[in-house]
């Protein structure tokens, strides 16, 4: 593959086959003559594609059958609100490790459905860079309704790699950008969700996997469309879903099966962060913040040692078709990030221009 490279954080690349896929079909979806948008959702072909969509969802995470998959609107947001309102009744208690900028937007959304919102802990700074503070320090609740944390913080550069394996209140974990970038244990969360536009399709369009047992407890004042136990009968049509956005999650889907899956997309994705952070790592030009256990396998953010260079870095990269490299606007810097349908040869055309600017600048 040949750039242009999309290292946007989100909505990001997706895979050319897909795109490719999506424009021959665009006006003739499966022969009937109109578009995909133009079919009603309750049409026996859309149903079909729609249900098939979230069974190679269910096959790829290896999703358990006491868990339903709903597709949701409102992107990531969304679903901050939809947590606290589903599973936790308004005088509850609930827990969130703070591990960075997105974390925090689902803290404040949280704090607005329940009494008691526990910081359990945040951020630490080591000699070695950023990190999470270690699990025998958070002071969990007794009684949390959940536990939420976001094990990839999207424009920190942050993950979180364990799940945390200690705690007794079901895990919600907000898996926007890394969800199916590698094997995962779904059998140990209560509620998995993702905005869709970085690993699944279009943004605007959300993915919520919620463990049946915690179905039937919304507050009153849930809006219909975010109850999760209304979505879940409905299969997710209580109203007009975003047809576009699950069709071409689907055809995401379809093609991560052909390249083999979580584990094959794990191993590709595991040499992309190590070849741009050992890289990053060599040299004295570039730099990243976090400590070499919390660093993200999809969102890599890195400063050049002269600030004043950025916007002509970015420049150049950009005329050499290396696309969205900026950082996001709270911490400024660059970010590449690194999702599924980035190809390898997406990371080295990076690395061999950021060697190339080193040169010239040093
Ligand atoms: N959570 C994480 C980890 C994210 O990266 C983002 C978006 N970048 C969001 C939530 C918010 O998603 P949305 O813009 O779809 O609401």
């Amino acid at each position: 593959m040949t750039a242009p490279f999309n290292f946007s954080a989100g909505p990001a690349m997706l895979p050319r086959a897909v795109l490719e896929r999506a424009q021959e079909e665009l006006r003739s979806w499966r022969g009937s003559g109109i578009s995909v948008m133009e079919i009603s959702h309750r049409d026996p072909a859309f149903m079909q594609m729609a249900f098939q969509a979230e069974q190679d969802l269910r096959d790829l995470m290896a999703i358990p059958q006491n868990y339903q998959v709903l597709f949701m609107h409102g992107g990531g947001r969304g679903q901050f609100s939809a947590v606290p309102q589903n599973i936790a009744a308004p005088n509850a208690t609930v827990d969130y490790l703070n591990c960075g900028i997105w974390s925090d937007f689902a803290i404040r959304e949280a704090q607005k459905y329940v009494a008691k919102v526990n910081v359990v802990a945040g951020v630490i700074d080591t000699d070695q860079g950023r990190a999470i503070a270690p699990a025998n320090s958070w002071q969990v609740s007794e009684d949390a309704a959940y536990f939420h944390y976001c094990p990839n913080e999207t424009v920190d550069g942050l993950a979180l790699h364990q799940i945390p394996s200690h705690i007794k209140a079901p895990l919600v974990a907000d898996m926007s950008s890394t969800i199916l970038s590698e094997p995962l244990a779904v059998e140990q969360f209560g509620i998995i969700y993702a905005g869709a536009q970085k690993n699944i399709g279009p943004s605007g369009f959300a993915i919520a996997i919620v463990r049946e047992d915690l179905l039937g407890h919304a507050q009153g004042s849930t809006s219909t469309i975010m109850d999760y136990t209304v979505q879940a009968q409905d299969r997710s049509m209580y109203n007009t879903p975003n047809t576009w956005a699950w069709y071409l999650s689907g055809l995401v889907f379809e093609w991560l099966k052909e390249q083999g899956g979580v584990a094959a997309m794990g191993a590709i994705n595991q040499q992309k962060a190590d070849l741009l952070y050992r890289y990053i790592d060599s040299s004295a030009f570039y730099s990243n913040p976090v400590h070499p256990d919390y660093r993200s396998k999809m969102n890599v953010p890195f400063l050049l040692a002269d600030s004043a260079l950025d916007g002509k870095f970015l420049q150049l990269a950009e005329a050499q078709g290396l696309l969205g490299l900026k950082g996001h606007r709270f911490v400024g810097g660059m970010r590449a990030s690194i999702y599924n349908a980035m190809p390898l040869e997406g990371v080295q055309a990076l690395v061999s221009f950021m060697q190339e600017f080193e040169q010239k600048h040093t």
